[in-house]
């Protein structure tokens, strides 16, 4: 099933915003990122000269079996029929040059190969999407580890919030947010994510 678009959520663990200076939201910030932008595991990961910093932020992909347009809190999940381990590669220094300047970052978060993808698992794969550990590791060191308990806002609210606005079709990706440790990669790096019970993604940096 081809995605149609990928949906982003920024700031969703209250433990990443300290580190992007941003703000509690109170509603859930999203953006899109182009399906030009996926690769799978194994692909490398292209960081084009003269963007500065770029970083990983292993997430939760959830991806859509149905069409979902103007779901309740209580229907929400019933429309995910897969998950998958995601990395929101970001140029940092483009998306806060962009923000400062009250400009969209759609091109710090939509460059070819951001948007690594591990093998989609059906959602019965695990027991509870909203317990699951999630850890990013760069060369073999531990950056980034998180719960999506530990979600703002969690997957059915996502769901249901995107909706309301935007209809979401089978085989759109929703990648939930990003927890704390995002850090910058540069060419010749190794970036391996996993999520307990869903898979793990390997791609190399150049
Ligand atoms: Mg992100």
């Amino acid at each position: 099933m081809k995605p149609n678009k990928i949906v982003g959520v920024g700031w969703n663990y209250r433990s990443h915003l300290g580190e992007t200076h941003a703000q509690l939201p109170t509603e859930p910030i999203v953006f899109l990122k182009p399906t030009s932008a996926i690769i799978g595991d194994g692909d490398p990961i292209r960081i084009p000269a003269g963007v500065g910093r770029v970083d990983h932020e292993v997430e939760l992909a959830v991806i859509l079996g149905k069409k979902a347009r103007g779901v309740s809190m209580d229907e929400a999940l019933s429309h995910v029929s897969h998950l998958a381990v995601a990395n929101d590669v970001t140029a940092r220094d483009m998306q806060n040059k962009a923000r400062d300047t009250g400009n969209p970052w759609a091109m710090a978060k939509g460059m070819d190969t951001f948007a690594p993808l591990s093998d989609p698992v059906p959602l019965d794969s695990v027991d509870d999407l909203q317990d699951l550990r999630l850890e990013l590791k760069v060369n073999g060191v531990l950056r980034q580890k998180g719960r999506t308990s530990l979600m703002i806002f969690p997957v059915a609210e996502l769901i249901t919030h995107i909706s309301r606005f935007m209809t979401l079709e089978a085989g759109d990706i929703i990648m939930t947010g990003t927890p704390e440790g995002i850090g910058p990669l540069l060419p010749g790096d190794e970036v391996v994510a996993k999520i307990d019970g869903v898979g793990t993604l390997r791609n190399p940096v150049v």
